[in-house]
């Protein structure tokens, strides 16, 4: 694989794909307008293709036996959509797969998490090499992600928290994400505020804006 390389004054650019998978779409755990979510992501690729220096989607990816330390809800009980949830993105199985208004060609690192215990940042997640994702955006040189994807109160929520982490600046694409209710994504969305993730459409400017270089 080839990088472009990095330019002292505007940072490569990386786009994060949150588990865009057939469960979180159509299967048991669907995200409202998460079928949007996917064509619209294509869509945005299609568009740019040379915004991005590097694409990284991730898959949450669990074991089929068990409940993933205690992430899927026991037969005997009801998921609380919180901390248990129903059986989803079992590894290898249709749910657990891109759904396909995603064109996972577009696709540069593939990156995998959950593999049996609860996981919801992309920052969790390996690729086939094991490697995670802060060390393959630093050897890329990128210094800056748009984070898209499912579901924005929680993996998407977990991914820009752990962006910022990283030192990178992030912005959300607040049309290509989908949250599972409207109160917790509202939620999630003032947190990742607070915490410095730019929250802009997908048609907004490449690049940090005025506001995001004043502020250091
Ligand atoms: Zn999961």
């Amino acid at each position: 694989m080839t990088y472009a390389p990095s330019s002292p004054s505007s940072p490569s650019t990386a786009l994060l794909i949150v588990d865009v998978q057939n469960d979180f779409v159509t299967g048991t755990l669907p995200v409202p307008g998460g079928a949007d979510v996917a064509a619209a992501i294509t869509a945005h690729l299609r568009a740019n293709p040379s915004r991005y220096a590097l694409v990284v989607a991730s898959q949450d990816w669990h074991d089929p036996v068990g409940d993933n330390r205690g992430h899927f809800a026991a037969a005997t009980a009801d998921p609380d959509y919180a901390l248990t949830w129903p059986r989803h993105c079992v590894r290898d199985e249709p749910g657990s797969q891109y759904h396909p208004a995603l064109d996972s060609a577009l696709v540069d690192v593939h990156v995998r998490k959950g593999q049996g215990a609860p996981a919801y940042s992309m920052f969790e997640a390996v690729d086939p090499a094991g490697r995670g994702v802060a060390d393959t955006l630093r050897e890329a040189g990128i210094g800056a992600v748009d984070v898209v994807g499912l579901a924005t109160d929680y993996c998407v929520r977990a991914t820009g928290l752990d962006a910022r982490a990283a030192g990178l600046d992030v912005r959300l694409l607040t049309d290509l994400v989908a949250g599972v209710t409207p109160a917790t994504s509202a939620a999630a969305m003032a947190e990742l505020d607070a915490a410095g993730v730019e929250l802009v459409e997908s048609g907004a400017p490449a690049g940090p804006t005025g506001s995001t270089e004043a502020a250091r």
